[in-house]
């Protein structure tokens, strides 16, 4: 028998308790054992809810509890949590968390503590989809050549809503918000760190990076307007938020921020809250991995297979954690190098001579144009939507600079990177 404390017992941690006692016959076969949640602790023990475990709000009943076996860290933040998940390993009891602001900032330093003990977070990424476990285990005999996720379901939700239904960014925040897919402060969500957070993860494991959010390149979907909505569609592009890993050369470049995508890839077919990551591997080719990002039982689906996962093996058998790459020297791509294409929209006053001396800012610092559109705005000025051959993220971020400072564009101009 293994004893569960669980510790934040919100939506989360509710689904766990619940799956635990719901579907108790199958999981005992499978994990060749009784597992058994004892105790959860929460905040607030007057509030009401659906679980039917004791609840405490001492976290010290659960930590010094011996005859507990796993704890289940389910509160989020990312300091308490911290002092918590270090205190249980030292302690000896196994880890199972879901809280990837946590590993974002912590994950080599647990690992590191834990040692030959359980520690387990697959939840932390794309809630139910188990793409760690794929990474880990399913896909260890390959090289990883990328991964490209829609790891945020909010804003590929909103996105998706922009594209299908033509609503502004500033209305579908607002329904999000409503729906309860954005936060108040929905900062975190639109403006990538979240997707951050599991690109970090995931990057760890596959490549044994150990970057930091800071470290890389962070955008949001907040600056995403209809012009470029209506651009992606005429070009037969999707926009979504992608958090990108990729391998070129000794380098691993990561980077999160929202692209255009031809229509016809997979990924770009994820739409609504679904999340969705495509990884490439040498010998594999792509694989694709779909399902629901986040939500109670979704989360608390992939928690409870990381118990599962410890109950059979034990300890001393731990799985293969964030790696520091035996045989391969791989290191983070400055931001600056990253190369990929683009797209810009430049609103200018309609005149001779605009795209003269825009065409000559971009071509002093080597970017050719591979595709350009005018459209007419009502005010007599007109959007100017540009593509370009592939070139270096520091060559166009001093042309975008010149051309803000050279007097041709009215507001400051937008830019979009391009995968395909
Ligand atoms: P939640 O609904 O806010 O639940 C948090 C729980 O922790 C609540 O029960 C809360 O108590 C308890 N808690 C918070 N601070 C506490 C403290 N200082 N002492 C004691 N109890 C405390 O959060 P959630 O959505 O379940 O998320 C939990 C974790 O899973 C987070 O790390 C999150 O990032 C991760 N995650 C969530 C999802 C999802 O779909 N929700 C998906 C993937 C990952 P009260 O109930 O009394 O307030």
């Amino acid at each position: 028998m293994l004893k569960v404390g669980i510790i934040g017992v919100g939506t989360v941690g509710a689904s766990v308790a619940n799956i635990l006692r719901d579907n108790k016959n199958i999981i005992t076969a499978r994990a060749g054992k009784e597992i058994i949640p004892t105790i959860g602790v929460v905040s607030n023990l007057h509030k009401k809810r659906d679980v039917d475990i004791k609840l405490t709000d001492n976290i010290d009943d659960v930590l010094n509890d011996d005859s507990i076996d796993i704890i289940v860290e389910l509160m989020g933040g990312i300091e308490k949590p911290h002092e918590i998940v270090k205190k249980a390993l030292q302690k000896g009891k196994a880890v199972v968390t879901a809280n990837k602001a946590l590993l974002a900032y912590h994950r080599y330093e647990l690992q590191e503590l834990a040692g030959d003990i359980p520690f387990e977070f697959e939840a932390a990424v794309a809630g139910g989809i188990p793409i760690i476990n794929a990474l880990r285990d399913g896909l260890s005999a390959n090289h990883i050549k990328s991964i490209q996720g829609i790891m945020n379901g909010t804003c590929n939700y909103m996105l998706t809503r922009m594209i299908n239904d033509g609503i502004s960014y500033d209305e579908i925040l607002k329904e999000a918000q409503n729906l309860g897919y954005a936060e108040a402060d929905p900062t975190f969500d639109v403006g990538g760190f979240d997707a951050s957070h599991k690109l970090l993860i995931l990057a760890s494991i596959a490549y044994g990076i150990d970057a930091k959010p800071e470290d890389i390149l962070i955008e949001g979907i907040d600056t995403i307007t209809n012009a470029d909505i209506e651009f992606a569609k005429e070009f037969e592009y999707s926009i979504k938020l992608l958090g990108i890993a990729k391998k070129v050369g000794q380098e691993i470049e990561l980077r999160v921020h929202p692209v255009l995508i031809p229509q016809d890839k997979m990924i770009a077919k994820v739409d609504g809250v679904m999340n969705g990551i495509s990884v490439v591997g040498d010998k594999v080719g792509e694989t694709m991995f779909y399902g629901a990002g986040a939500g109670g039982d979704a989360t608390a689906s992939a928690v409870v297979a990381n118990i599962i996962d410890i109950a059979r093996r034990g300890k001393g058998s731990p799985m293969l954690g964030f790696e520091k790459q035996p045989g391969e020297k791989l290191s983070l791509m400055s931001k600056e190098n990253i190369s990929t294409k683009y797209y810009l929209r430049l609103e200018v006053a309609d005149k001779s001579g605009t795209l003269a001396k825009i065409a000559t800012i971009l071509g002093d610092n080597s970017i050719s144009i591979e595709a350009m559109l005018q459209k007419p705005l009502k005010n007599g000025s007109a959007n100017l939507l540009l593509t370009t051959h592939t070139c270096v993220e520091k060559d166009i971020l001093k042309a975008m600079k010149e051309v803000e400072n050279s007097g041709v564009v009215l507001v400051k101009p937008a830019m979009i990177r391009i995968e395909e």
